[in-house]
This record gives structure tokens, sequence and C-alpha cells, in this order.
């Protein structure tokens, strides 16, 4: 786009000269004709004044016809003169308008990336001799991409517009403010670096500002920012043109960045450890992108045990990456990642298939639970690829169980639930992950057709402590009686939390008490130690040398 403009600028020059001779030519004509006007006038008109008056003979024919001749010249010369410089004067506005028109932003009228970065290096190098700091704020809206998704993108353009114009009040005179492009804005602002507090209450203030929720048709959208801060006193070097300007936008977007991470709706100013944390955020970033191509993520399982009777009944699909760099890497760290960098589905896809043909090789009794990210619940056709790829690795929908958490029941209820609908019609079970941790209503539950409620770990862990907690499952346990919803306790620990909760019902359980989540092929030891191997590949399982004990816990997982 750059090369077009350039290429624009050069023939508008060109032309400009052309003009310009042009217009030399004619101004030239009409001087020549004024001159030969002098020259034949002289001799000429007193001849033609006396002819008329009656007191001389008429005039040479040829010279009156000359001097008509040249008056006509001496007229066309001067209006081609000033209908050229009419022109002239338009073109140079029209110009005008369109270098204008480059340097602005066309949704929200502010500044561009362009312009804001050349005019931060003018007052960079500007005050670099003077007392005054300027301070770089770099805007970027939260879940600007939900926004656009559930309200659509006029709905969007007018979230843009709204936050431009409430910041933009803001601003103290010689603030400028840009739109970056997206959901970005970075803005420029003086102050007397003695004073930093002034850019405080200026931040607080726009994060409170945006907050108020914009309306837009019958909706109210509620917006909230996330602010990072630089100063230019934070440059080794601001003379360096738009190099120092668009390090200085860097810091602000590190930390901008670093407020992101630390929940959004909220600022930071830029500190030098932040680089270094990017830095890392973006090794883990492409790891994780060339781990997912590289096969790198592997499902682990952990038991789930029938806690009445001490029976295997499936086991819950857990990844690990096993990054060539770091180690394993938990879930914990790399999914909210994949999440957020949209490679989720993808990497789920990949874990399944992987799950789905290890699970092909236990018992046909036991099932496979998987974990499903909100984010993956917001495709509408999350339902139609899960079936798909179950018919793909030839899996029973009835063997697998998803587990959905109750942040996903606040996204799009009605999406979710016909989604749930739909794979509950092919067999598949869904389970209500991390109960209790959520904001999940009863009408909620009643409404939306579970399978199965898992307790959080962290209501089963109070089980170690006191009775406190015991209350709470117990309610959760008559609660589940009530609306006829099977019950799993996680984080079963020990034989004391195990005992406490199989004196409250009939549970399912899983936890460390029987072994940390394992690797596929310490599964098919597992199994085949219980003898619950399929039965098509048990015999070829059955030759591996099953050597190694699982020491004590063992004794609480026996085969059915
Ligand atoms: P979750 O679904 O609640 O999984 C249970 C977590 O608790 C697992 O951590 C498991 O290792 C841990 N755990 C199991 N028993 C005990 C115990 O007795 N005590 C304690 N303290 N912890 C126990 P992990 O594997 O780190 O997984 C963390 C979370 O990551 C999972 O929580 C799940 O929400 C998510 N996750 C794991 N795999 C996937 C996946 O493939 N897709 C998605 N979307 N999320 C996944
Ligand atoms: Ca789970
Ligand atoms: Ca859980």
């Amino acid at each position: 786009m750059s090369k077009v403009a350039g290429r624009g600028k050069l023939a508008g020059g060109r032309r400009r000269q052309a003009e310009r001779r042009h217009d030399f030519v004619t101004l030239g004509i009409a001087l020549a004709a004024i001159i030969l006007f002098v020259g034949t006038a002289g001799v000429a008109m007193p001849t033609l004044i006396r002819a008329w008056q009656g007191g001389a003979a008429s005039p040479d024919v040829v010279l009156t016809n000359a001097l008509l001749l040249n008056i006509a010249l001496i007229l066309l010369g001067w209006s081609r003169y000033k209908a050229l410089n009419a022109e002239l004067v338009r073109r140079c506005a029209s110009e005008e308008e369109a270098r204008r028109l480059a340097d602005i932003d066309h949704l929200t009228g502010c500044h561009n990336r362009r312009s804001l970065t050349a005019a931060l290096a003018d007052l960079l190098a500007e005050r670099a001799h003077r007392e005054r700091a300027l301070a770089v704020v770099a805007v970027d809206l939260d879940n600007f991409k939900q926004i656009n998704d559930l309200n659509g993108h006029q709905a969007g353009d007018e979230v843009l517009q709204a936050i431009a114009r409430r910041i933009g009040r803001l601003l103290p005179e010689g603030g400028l403010l840009a739109r970056l492009g997206g959901d970005e804005f970075l803005c420029v602002v003086p102050y007397h670096p003695q004073v930093p507090d002034r850019i405080d209450q200026l931040v607080s203030r726009m994060i409170e500002t945006v907050a108020t929720p914009v309306r837009h048709e019958t909706a109210s959208i509620d917006v909230t920012i996330s602010v990072g801060v630089a100063s230019s006193t934070q440059l080794d070097d601001p003379n360096l043109g738009t190099a120092s300007a668009q390090k200085l936008m860097h810091k602000a977007d590190i930390a901008m960045y670093h407020a992101k991470k630390q929940g959004k709706n909220r600022y930071y100013w830029f500190e030098p450890p932040m680089e270094n944390e990017l830095r890392f955020r973006n090794e883990l970033e492409s790891g994780i992108r060339k781990g997912i191509a590289l096969g790198e993520f592997r499902p682990y399982y952990e038991q789930q045990i029938d806690l009445e009777t001490g029976r295997l009944t499936g086991f819950e699909m857990l990844a690990r990456w096993q990054s060539p760099e770091m180690g394993v890497v938990g879930p914990d760290i790399f999914i909210p990642i994949a999440e957020e960098i949209g490679v989720i589905g993808d990497l789920s896809d990949r874990l399944m298939s992987q799950a789905f043909e290890d699970a092909k090789q236990w018992d046909a009794e036991l099932t496979l639970s998987v974990n499903i990210s909100p984010v993956q619940m917001r495709d509408p056709w999350f339902a139609q690829k899960l079936l798909k790829l179950l018919v793909k690795h030839n899996f029973p929908a009835s063997r697998l169980d998803i587990e959905i958490t109750e942040s996903c029941l606040h996204e799009n209820i009605g999406m979710v639930r016909s989604m749930i609908t739909s794979l509950r019609n092919q067999g598949v079970h869904i389970s209500l992950d991390d109960f209790g941790t959520g904001y999940s209503s009863l009408a909620q539950l009643r409404s939306l057709p579970f399978d199965r409620l898992k307790i959080d770990r962290a209501f089963i862990a109070e089980l170690k402590e006191d009775h406190h907690g015991g209350k709470l499952i117990d309610a959760i346990i008559s609660m589940g009686d009530g609306l006829k919803l099977p019950i799993t306790a996680e984080g079963v620990e020990n034989e004391q939390v195990l005992q406490a909760l199989r004196s409250m019902g009939k549970l399912k359980g899983q936890g460390y008490h029987y072994g940390k989540p394992e690797p596929a092929e310490k599964v098919l030891e597992r199994l085949g130690r219980q003898d619950l191997l399929s039965k098509q590949v048990d015999s070829n399982v059955t030759k591996v040398n099953f050597g190694a004990g699982d020491g004590p816990r063992e004794s609480g997982a026996k085969a059915g």
C-alpha cells in the first residue's frame, strides 16, 4: 500500500511540473500579446479614434485586424491563466485532503499508527531539550472479539467509536490519541516527570470512563480496557526519530500485556523485567504451536473408581506436554495459552484422537472422560466435529464422557443446551466439572441435561481437616439425589477422605489415592494385571512384562 501511495505521489509531482510549465507558456503568450499590443496600439489607436470621430481617413485594415487579434489574444491568455490557477488551487486542496486522510483512522477520526509514530518521534526530539516528559499509554479492549461475535461488527464499530470519544475527551492539552488497528489505541501525554501521579490519575479515569456500558440498539455492552504506560524517561536515547518512538510504544505495549496477564481491566507502568516475561510467553506460544505439529502433547489417564465397590470404571484423560526444552509441562500452563492463541480446538482433536485409539485397547466397559474448554463450546459446529471424530476412530459414543465447566454456561446457554442435547442423543455422556467453583444456578442444573456432577477437589480437600467440608459435600450429594444426578468426587487423596466419602452415599471418585495420572503404556500394564484389556488386543499385550509394582495404593482399585 505504501508503494502505491509512493507511486501516486511521484505521478502527481510530474503532473504539477508539467502544469507549471504550461502555466508559464500561457503567461508568456499573454505577456507577448501585451507587449505587441503596446507596440501596435501606440500606432493604430490614435488613428482609429480620430477616424471614429470623423476627423481622419480609415485606418489601415491590416493594422486594425492585428490590433483586434491582439486584444483577443490578451483576453484568451488571461482567462486561460485564471482557469489554470483555479485548477491548481483545487488540486492542491485535494492533495492536502488526501494527505490528511492518510494520517487519520477512518472509523474513529483519530491518528493512525503511521502519523502517531511520526508525531511521537518529533515530540521526543523536541522534549529531549526540555524538562517535560512524555507518557505513552497503550490501551487494549478486553474481550473485543467476544463483543463482535455476540453483537455483530456494527456494534463492535460503535464500541470503538465510543471508546475513542471517551478517551479523547479525557486527554489534556497537547495529548494525542491514535487507533493503531483493531481494538488497540495509543495516547501520548506530556507531563512533568516529577509528578507521574498525573498520569496515574488520567489512566484510572480512562478505565473508569470506559467501563460505563455502551448502548447499541437494545443491547448494553460492557467494555473494559487493559492499559500499559511507558515514559520517555525510560528511553536510552530519545533522538533516534521513529526508532525511539517505536521503542517507547513497544514498552507501553509490554506493560499493557502485563495488565492483561494480571486479570485485565487495570494498568501497569512499564518495568524492565516485564520484557523477559513477554519473551518467555512468546517462546511458550511458539513452542506450543510447534509441539502440536510435532505431536509433543500426550494424553495421560487418571483412574475413576466406584467408591463403594472399588471397581475401576474408566479414566479421565489429562493432557501433558513433553516439551524438549522444559520437560513435562502441565495443562494449567498450556491450556490457557492454547485457548488464547486459538489452537485449543486443534490440540484437543489430536489428544482425543490419540485417546480414542488408546481406549480401544481397554475393556469395552471402561469409559473415557475428556475435558472440553469453554472456547471449544463457543464453536457452533463443536458437536458435529466431535461426532465425526468418534466415527473416524470407530469409538462408541456411549463410552465417551465430556466434562465441561460451569464457565461454559455463562456464555451462550441456548447454544450450549442444543449442543449437549445433540451429543446426548448420540449417546455421549456430559458431566459438569469443578462443580461448586462457578455460579451455576439450580435452575440451570435442572434445565440442562447433565449426566453427572463432579465436586471440585477444593471441597473434597476439606474432608481431611474438619467436618464443615463434610456438611457442604453432604448438601451437594442430597442436591444431586434430588436432581437425579450421580456424583464424582475429585481429589481423593487418602484413606480417611475415601472412608468419609463412602459414608456419605454412592459416589464415584478419583484422585492420587489411586495413583497419579499415567501415560497410555502404564495404563495398559495396569489393565493387563486386572484383566481389563480389550479382548481383541488382549493376546498381544499380555506378552508385556508387568513386573513393576505400583505400591500400596493399588489395593484401592480392584477389578470388578
Ligand atoms: P481437572 O479436570 O479438574 O482435572 C483434575 C486435576 O486434578 C488434574 O490436574 C489432576 O492431575 C489433578 N488431581 C487429580 N487427583 C488429585 C488429587 O488427589 N489431589 C490433587 N491435588 N490433584 C489431583 P491436571 O492434570 O494438572 O489438570 C488441570 C486441569 O487442566 C484439569 O482440571 C482440566 O481442567 C485441564 N485439562 C487437562 N487436560 C485437558 C484437556 O485435554 N483439555 C482441556 N480443555 N482441559 C484440560
Ligand atoms: Ca476434569
Ligand atoms: Ca475438575
